[in-house]
């Protein structure tokens, strides 16, 4: 068959593209249906290296208890596959709200908690909002609020990489920000905001607070209970850290329950499938088995941040979370390069703001860190 442009069947399927008359490819470009400022953004991304020494996105090392596992696998067993998970997660709510001391309908779980971040910025930010992120951080934020068409305004964090809190009362009165996003401990820094601080500012200001608490643990801390006077705080958790559990994904978010109403309008249906539901609940149930995993990566992270100060070029920056920047004299790249050869990945961090000669590596086994900081001495 010959249609009008000439292209016959045969040519048609040796490449799809001829499917198209070639006239209505020349005039549609979809690309032009992108918003323009979508375009201009870079992607979050991470390029996949398989090694024996992964300390490249601060996962617990140790990996779920085999008992924890093993209790999933029987009730996973005994429920029926071709079922929908309930509508509304309310066993793992209550479940949530006794792990968390929260109340149950103030509490959201997600597919992760990049998917809470996401339904919650979706329910507040549009195309005038203006949003404070304290920088370096997490940069799925300013990601998200930028497709948006939200502003970011960045505060640099202080020269010693703590949170400038002046500065970020004054950004947030001058600017009359809708939103503050404070990740406590920060990624990739690993500092906290005080209890104090945060107080001061939920108090003056009338945007959301939003807290990422994805690392608490590591910091044997929490903001939970300013929920109980504060209604314009959103505190964000995760099970991908201290619960061993990043390939189920699974987060939390907790607020007041009137604004955790508006949130869940943003929430896809069944977004937490019963597998990672049942996770959750068995990891809350069998908390006493990941404790002590905790305090081991806490012990190893303050183990590591003596270890690497000693070692010449080095200059770790103390850490409340699961991980640790560190100043270089070498360049990030180099010591990437260097550890990769020796089968050992990081986070060569330098293109975030302020941290052009640091890299990031997350506290692994103790064996894994005993081989991490041998080579770093050769490396060094
Ligand atoms: N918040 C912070 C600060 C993170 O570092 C990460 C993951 N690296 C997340 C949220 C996302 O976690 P989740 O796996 O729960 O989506």
């Amino acid at each position: 068959m010959t249609r009008g442009n000439g292209d016959t069947e045969k040519e048609q399927s040796d490449s799809p593209c001829l499917r198209f008359p070639a006239s209505k490819l020349l005039v549609m470009d979809p690309l032009n249906k992108v918003k323009p400022w979508v375009r201009d953004i870079a992607p979050y991304t991470l390029k996949p290296h398989r090694v024996a020494i992964k300390l490249n996105q601060n996962e617990n090392p140790f990996d779920m208890p085999a008992e924890i596992k093993d209790e999933v696998m029987r009730r996973i067993a005994d429920r029926p596959w071709s079922r929908y998970p309930d509508f509304e997660p309310t066993s793992l709510l209550e479940k949530l709200a006794a792990f968390s001391g929260w109340r149950s309908d103030g509490i959201l779980v997600g597919n992760g908690s990049n998917e809470l971040i996401e339904a919650l910025l979706m329910t507040v930010i549009s195309p005038s909002s203006k949003v404070v992120i304290p920088s370096p951080t997490f940069t799925l934020y300013q990601l998200v609020i930028r497709i948006l068409g939200g502003e970011v305004i960045d505060v640099p964090l202080s020269s010693e990489l703590q949170f400038d809190v002046p500065a970020i009362t004054t950004q947030m009165t001058e600017r009359k920000a809708d939103a503050l996003i404070i990740c406590s401990p920060n990624n990739p820094t690993g500092c906290v905001i005080s209890e104090g601080d945060l107080r001061a500012l939920l108090k003056s200001s009338d945007g959301l607070i939003v807290v990422d608490e994805a690392y608490h643990e590591f910091s044997r801390s929490s903001v939970v209970p300013l929920l109980n006077e504060f209604e314009n705080l959103v505190v964000l958790r995760t099970f991908s850290k201290a619960m061993a559990a990043a390939g189920l994904r699974i987060g939390y978010l907790l607020a007041s329950p009137a604004l955790v109403e508006q949130i869940n309008k943003a929430r896809l249906p069944y977004n937490l499938n019963f597998f990672s539901h049942t996770v959750a609940e068995v990891a809350i149930e069998r908390f006493d088995l990941l404790s002590p995993l905790i305090d081991k990566m806490i012990s190893e992270r303050d183990r590591l941040t003596v270890e690497l100060a000693s070692i010449d070029g080095l200059k770790p920056v103390p850490s409340n979370a699961n991980f640790i920047v560190v100043q270089t004299s070498l360049s990030p790249k180099r010591v990437f390069d260097e550890l990769l050869k020796r089968d050992i990945l990081i986070r060569d961090v330098s293109k975030y703001p302020m941290l052009d000669n640091y890299f990031r590596f997350s506290v692994g086994t103790p064996e894994e860190n005993d081989r991490f900081v041998t080579a770093l001495r050769e490396i060094m």
